[in-house]
């Protein structure tokens, strides 16, 4: 999970985003503010109400997310055009009181959480922002080797208090879509109930237009149920914790100090080099139970030294999703790993990316339905459609398609001329 936030700081401060921590607890007066937002809430957060025996007189929330938290901030920070654009992001737990059954990274009530909150003079900078918020996640999701699709999720499901929200969601080897992170347009919506204004250029007061974009540990989730194969896990390696592992091959006592001194010589190039890497000199394990051991815990690359390859000056290489050894001279060392890095990361994703685009069916028909996999249908628009289609096809709406070019066709539950397409699957 550090290798994943420490990538998402990488793109995050790049683009002028200053780190802060906000508290864990929020007044019961800041929370109530935002009338939608509380609403959306108020079933799952957790209340502290009593500080040893005594009763609290002003109970406190524990986080679900923080916009009360940070608001009443910002509303401090915020003076004129020029202390604008506001950029700030989080990684800290949130905590929601999940009535479903909890599951691992998917469905859980301490969730790590990261949250990047911005102020803006006027909705066009605003729509900016989300505009960068995409290609953040265009480039973190292709680190993490997780193609997805992007939908305006529909406005009965958009976040509470929210103008408008974008979901992006993979798709597990279940069938099943998995949202792994959202991006929200607020408007003035939270800027007007806590008073975030600042002063323009002509001297006139004005409300802040404000975004923000969240994800969580279903990141994980998703790459440990997507990157797999019958012998494992298979982890993209900007984010293995052990990139590389090593292991020294020898049959007599003789050979050992040899393969022992240049596997350690290996091992220090390619820490100096920033990978990460492990050295097995277990006595106890045999090589081969030593390779199945790091497969299953998917290190994308094994190295292998033996007598042969101390002899010959060279490295033998494995690949996580091969089985065939790949040699080279002992100074192509860092090269070779980096380009063989760049492989399995194109491998499994371009594997996911097919899986994805291999199971969204557009449908024209309710017959013969697979009820698998993500479904594209024509829509008029109206809610009780969507329902009737959510009820037949046993699945949830994503969202709305963010850029239709399509002609026009008829929605497939009422008829009514359409050229809007929504996205259907069965959801974590
Ligand atoms: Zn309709």
């Amino acid at each position: 999970m550090l290798n994943i936030d420490n990538l998402t700081r990488f793109e995050l401060n790049k683009r002028s985003f200053e780190e802060v921590l906000f508290p864990t607890v929020i007044t019961k007066e800041f929370f109530g503010k935002e009338k939608e937002h509380i609403k959306g809430f108020d079933s799952q957060v957790y209340w502290v109400t009593k500080a040893g025996e005594s009763l609290l007189e002003k109970p406190l929330v524990l986080r679900p997310t923080s916009e009360t938290a940070m608001y009443p901030m910002f509303a401090l920070w915020i003076r004129s055009h020029a202390d604008l654009p506001l950029k700030i992001y989080q990684f800290v737990n949130v905590y929601r009181y999940e009535t479903k059954q909890t599951r691992s990274f998917i469905r859980v009530r301490e969730i790590h959480f990261f949250e990047a909150h911005t102020c803006h003079e006027n909705y066009d900078s605003a729509e900016k922002q989300i505009t960068e918020y995409f290609e953040i996640i265009k480039s973190l999701t292709r680190k993490l080797c997780l193609p997805y699709i992007a939908t305006k999720r529909p406005d009965w499901d958009k976040f509470p208090g929210a103008f408008y929200s974008i979901g992006f969601d993979v798709l597990m080897p279940t069938g099943k879509t998995l949202q792994i992170a959202s991006v929200h347009q607020y408007k003035e919506n939270f800027s007007m109930v806590y008073n975030i204004k600042y002063e323009n250029i002509a001297g006139e007061h004005k409300y802040v237009h404000q975004t923000t974009f969240g994800m969580s540990e279903r990141l994980i989730g998703a790459i440990i149920s997507i990157h797999k194969d019958e012998r494992g896990l298979i982890l993209p390696p900007e984010i293995a914790p052990t990139q590389l592992v090593i292991v020294p091959i020898f049959v007599k006592e003789l050979e050992a100090k040899e393969v022992l001194k240049v596997a350690n010589e290996i091992k220090q190039e390619l820490e100096v080099n920033r990978f990460r890497v492990k050295l097995d000199d277990r006595k106890e394990i045999t090589p081969g139970n030593k390779f199945y051991y790091w497969e299953r815990r998917g290190v994308p690359l094994r190295i292998e030294i033996g007598p042969n390859e101390v002899k010959a000056k060279t490295i033998s290489f494995v690949k996580r999703t091969g089985k065939s050894r790949i040699v080279c001279p002992k100074e192509e060392l860092i090269e070779k790993a980096k380009i063989l890095f760049s492989q399995l990361q194109n491998e499994i994703y371009d594997r996911a990316k097919n899986f994805l685009k291999n199971n969204i069916k557009t449908l024209r028909s309710l017959k013969n339905l697979k009820k698998l996999g993500i479904y594209r249908v024509f829509w008029c628009g109206k809610r009780i459609c969507a329902l009737e289609l959510e009820n037949k096809l046993g699945m949830n709406v994503l969202g709305l398609e963010l850029d239709s070019h399509e002609k026009e066709e008829k929605c497939i539950t009422c008829n009514e001329p359409s050229n809007t397409v929504i996205y259907l699957a069965k959801t974590y």
